[in-house]
């Protein structure tokens, strides 16, 4: 009876792990996928831009602890900064994970290292509101003219500690944080944008990069989102385009030109 009862409890041992698997099986799967670089969703594409309308959501402790979350944040900033993307931001849904994950260039500390911040919101808005252009790694190609506000505090938990921390910042780095956690909410730039134009000199520089042929996208992206009922429709704000971003020097000299 004893030894029924053992069998009993190891037959029910893989689904009980399986749900204290930190992600699901498809977001693992666009992990642990061999490339370091990863694939970046564009509007273009029907299925990304379904993917760029989902909202994320946040990380339980259990996944901030795990090896996948390590992974991730190690994959999306690699993604940023290489030298296909350029970008000086990064946010999950534009790898396919509908997390509430950004990687953000702190322009505004010293050595402007790129850093991570996992379930994040913005809890406040401050300032006036001022225009300066934007670009996005899944909008290839284009640029924006963008009202903002001037500065905004955010909050969000720490990997390490797992404490809640938030700070208040101003400028081009108050931007580039309302750009992304824009994308964990379903919203692009071209939504807010007062205008949007093709960027031909970020074409001309990234072309050699898109033809390289190494760049292929995988099958993951048209799975099963997490929520379909975005609040936002799918496609508003949508335009055509050709893949590429923006480069964090041009980006930020534009926003100073037009703040002053
Ligand atoms: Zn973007």
């Amino acid at each position: 009876m004893r030894r029924l009862f053992f069998l009993a409890v190891l037959a029910l041992l893989p689904a009980a792990c399986g749900r204290k698997l930190p992600f699901d099986a498809r977001e693992r799967e666009i992990i642990t996928r061999s490339d370091s670089v990863m694939y970046v969703a564009v509007v273009s594409d029907p299925s990304d831009s379904l993917r760029l309308r989902t909202p994320g959501r946040d990380f339980s402790d259990e996944e901030l602890c795990s090896e996948y979350f390590t992974t991730l944040a190690a994959k999306m900033l690699a993604t940023v900064q290489s030298p296909r993307q350029g970008g000086v931001g990064i946010a999950a849904p534009q790898v396919g994970l509908s997390r509430r994950l950004v990687a953000v260039q702190r322009l505004d500390l010293p050595g402007e290292p790129f850093v991570i911040y996992p379930s994040i919101r913005i809890l406040q808005h401050l300032g006036d509101t001022v225009r300066g252009e934007e670009g996005c790694l899944s909008i290839p190609g284009k640029r924006g003219l963008v009202p903002r506000s001037e500065g905004v505090v955010i909050s969000w938990t720490d990997p390490q500690t797992l404490q809640t921390l938030t700070e208040e910042l101003h400028g081009f780095t108050a931007i580039i944080f309302q750009h992304e956690t824009d994308h964990l909410d379903g919203v692009l730039y071209t939504d807010r944008a007062d205008s949007v134009w093709t960027d031909q000199a970020w074409i001309d520089e990234r072309l050699p990069y898109a033809q390289a042929g190494d760049y292929d996208k995988p099958g993951w992206i048209d799975g099963p989102g997490y929520c379909s009922d975005s609040g936002t429709s799918p496609g508003k704000g949508r335009i055509s385009g050709q893949p590429l971003a923006i480069s964090a020097g041009v980006a930020r000299l534009n926003w100073e030109k037009r703040a002053r």
